[in-house]
């Protein structure tokens, strides 16, 4: 096959989406909660988990009969110590990275939105951004690549990623957000899975080479929402086929680099020469000023240490 050939076909593999958003539903703090991908391809739920903020109340119960005695201070349901661990842990007193500066200009971006408050959730810059990766079937080149990405995403948005090493966690688009026998007394890290079609049919057409989604948490009576873990799945017999191209590991770089813009929140851009565009990456050559820009602010967000 000719060289043209060749580059549609590179078209063809890098084409990614975001898969899930994050979402609450059913808990005790709201009622039917999702978050929205504005512009997107497609998005599933998966639950989010209430956070009970520290010394603060919980919501007022409705109650048939008002109480004339003075209400005592709400403690949180028993269950929430058994799916979250225990608040601010891993949290640093001030974020741990210097904020990103963003190059000169506006606009480029666009962020995942919740659609119930049109709020964007970010990760606590004040906490390393753990990550594991499920290494079973790793291409050719794949740990360089993630560790390329990760470098790349950890610039832009001065958000600190630690590589926790490999995991056999299997990928699950509702994983536990706390899995304390695996992970200990902390949110569960990022997990990066090498999958392909038959464990994740997603890829099972080929569409996607990556996808991702983060998981948030809410908590306090603003319904403060916060990012505290995610998964990107990667589909590696894709990646593998490619592996002997000779700009292989660039183009595997860059979409593990698209992959983690969702991770940290960033939404698709029309424009094809942004990482984050929609319909592929092509000839690029990593982040663009609008990706940088969008990503800077990714990195901006609060530090919550009562989560
Ligand atoms: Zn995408």
């Amino acid at each position: 096959m000719g060289n043209g050939g060749r580059k549609k076909r590179r078209l063809d593999i890098v084409l990614v989406a975001l898969l899930v958003a994050a979402s609450g539903t059913g808990t005790i703090w709201m009622g039917g909660h999702r978050a929205r991908v504005s512009g997107t391809l497609s998005e599933t739920a998966a639950p989010a988990i209430p956070v009970p903020a520290r010394g603060s109340p919980a919501p007022a119960q409705p109650s048939a009969s008002p109480s004339p005695t003075p209400t005592p201070t709400p403690t949180p349901p028993d269950y929430l110590s058994e799916i979250t661990p225990t608040a601010g842990a891993g949290e640093h007193p001030a974020r741990i990275l210097p904020a990103a500066v963003p190059p000169p200009g506006t606009g480029g971006y666009l962020f995942l939105t919740d659609e119930n408050s049109g709020e964007t959730p970010q990760y606590d810059p004040c906490r390393a951004i753990h990550y594991v990766v499920r290494d079973k079937n790793t291409p050719a080149g794949g740990d360089d690549d993630i560790r390329q990405a990760v470098a790349a995403v950890s610039r832009a948005t001065g958000l600190q990623f630690i590589d926790d090493g490999t995991t056999t966690e299997v990928p699950n688009w509702n994983r536990p957000l706390y899995q304390p026998k695996r992970y200990g007394d902390r949110w569960a890290p990022v997990l990066i899975a090498w999958t392909d079609p038959t464990e994740s049919p997603d890829f099972q057409d080929g569409k996607y080479a990556g996808l991702t989604a983060s998981r948030l948490v809410v908590y306090n009576a603003k319904l403060t929402a916060v990012y505290v873990t995610g998964q990107i799945e990667l589909d590696a017999p894709q990646f593998q086929q490619h592996a002997a191209e000779p700009d292989a590991s660039w183009i595997a770089t860059e979409i593990i680099e698209h992959e983690l813009g969702h991770l940290v929140g960033l939404a698709h851009v029309a424009d094809p020469t942004q990482i984050m565009n929609g319909t592929g990456v092509q000839t690029l050559n990593g982040y663009g000023a609008g990706d940088l820009r969008g990503l800077a602010i990714a990195g901006s967000g609060a530090c919550h240490p009562e989560v």
